[in-house]
């Protein structure tokens, strides 16, 4: 893959004859997602850029989705602008994704940009990954800077059709360049798809300084073990890493990208609380705290360990309110600052990230490719895919449809 140059947009469009394929949520109520052939490519709108997609990533929203009969918070967020409860609308999932550009609409093509340097402004053929978040860009959020929280957000996979497919359309402004003229070799396509997912770890660092601090992340999933890789590059004093499934592969890895100490959290051993209250005993807790699990037990961790001062990031997404959370004991009275962290900010995050990922002493791809499972699969194994995810067997893994 790496150093290969793309095909042009050209070569593949005698196949589209037959339509495409795509996996589709049909039914909230029922468990699974459909492999459909014969659809319609999507229609490139005047603002919008269409992508055929080379390599697309599966995450938690993902596998909620799969199994929404059990999960009702998705289920009500897949219905967030529907007329009621009972006219949910079919969509494509899937929002992780890299591709090459195969048509421009006709407001953006190139007589829109001709001021801008062409190696900086879209053509069909160059490699590219998005934002899939598409902010309204009225709501006051959005008029203030904070896009990503933007009160009126639609997720392309959640709300819109997204990109387990063969084709995407996407807002022109959401695209990000990654290799003009289908240039992978500095991003081979299996960690282009996995940029979104990147972007949460990336945010989330970012917006504690863990320069010199004590750091405890929580969760070594795909994203615990990114922030374990960024807290190390970015200078962190102590990483401490919790988990309770798979540790051992995840422990060894985590020990690689430079945790110092790993705990295996499942069984309620406290050896964590005791290795933090011997090292920490003179803040009396950790500097940072960094919640990528959403399991409540690890929110308990997390207020438990933080220090008096600290700071707590919440990534990570609980199913359910947490039942009995102490918030005089575990914040107030410690003067603990709290922040929750969404998607990516629009587009700093993006522009962090392209700059690590093109410094070559972070050697940041191949990190992340150890993440990934070796093997990437086609989207009619859609069914085996998800089910080693579901089993644990591997923690995120790639579709090249
Ligand atoms: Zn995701
Ligand atoms: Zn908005």
């Amino acid at each position: 893959m790496q150093g290969q140059v793309l095909n042009s947009p050209d070569s593949k469009k005698e196949d589209r004859t037959g339509g495409m394929n795509c996996l589709v949520k049909e039914s909230l109520e029922k468990d699974g997602l459909t492999l459909k052939s014969g659809v319609a490519l999507p229609e490139v709108g005047s603002d919008e850029v269409r992508i055929r997609v080379k390599a697309t990533a599966v995450c938690g929203t993902d596998k909620s989705i799969y199994h929404s009969s059990s999960s009702e918070g998705i289920r009500r967020e897949m219905l967030r602008y529907a007329e009621d409860d009972n006219s949910y609308t079919p969509i494509i999932v899937g929002h992780e994704f890299c591709g090459i550009v195969d048509e421009l609409g006709s407001g953006v093509g190139a007589d829109r940009f001709s001021d801008v340097p062409e190696n900086l402004r879209l053509a069909p053929g160059d490699y590219v990954t998005c934002e899939m978040h598409l902010s309204c860009g009225h709501c006051f959020q959005c008029r203030t800077g904070n896009e990503h929280i933007c009160t009126r957000v639609k997720v392309k996979g959640v709300h819109l059709d997204g990109c387990f497919a063969e084709y995407v359309t996407v807002p022109y402004k959401n695209v990000i360049l990654l290799g003009k003229a289908g240039d992978t070799s500095r991003i081979p396509t299996r960690i282009g798809a996995l940029l979104d997912a990147f972007g949460n770890a990336v945010h989330t660092v970012y917006e504690a300084d863990v320069r010199g601090k004590s750091v405890a992340i929580l969760g070594a999933g795909p994203l615990g073990l990114m922030a374990a890789f960024l807290c190390r590059d970015f200078g962190a004093g102590r990483i401490y890493l919790t988990e309770a499934q798979d540790v051992e592969r995840r422990f060894k890895l985590a020990e690689e990208f430079g945790a110092d100490y790993c705990f295996d959290v499942s069984s309620g051993s406290t050896d964590f609380y005791k290795q933090v209250d011997k090292l920490e005993a003179m803040a009396n807790g950790v500097d940072v705290v960094l919640e990528m699990s959403g399991s409540p037990s690890a929110y308990r961790d997390a207020f438990k360990i933080v220090r008096n001062g600290g700071t707590v990031l919440l990534l990570g997404i609980t199913r359910k309110p947490l039942d009995g959370f102490d918030i005089a004991n575990g914040v107030i009275w410690k003067g603990v600052t709290v922040k929750g962290i969404f998607g990516r900010k629009m587009f700093d995050t993006w522009e962090t990230m392209l700059r690590l990922m093109h410094s070559e002493k972070l050697n940041i791809p191949s990190k992340l490719d150890r993440i990934i499972a070796d093997k990437t699969y086609a989207l009619t194994d859609y069914k085996q895919a998800f089910e080693l995810l579901s089993a644990g067997d591997e923690m995120k893994l790639v579709f090249e449809p």
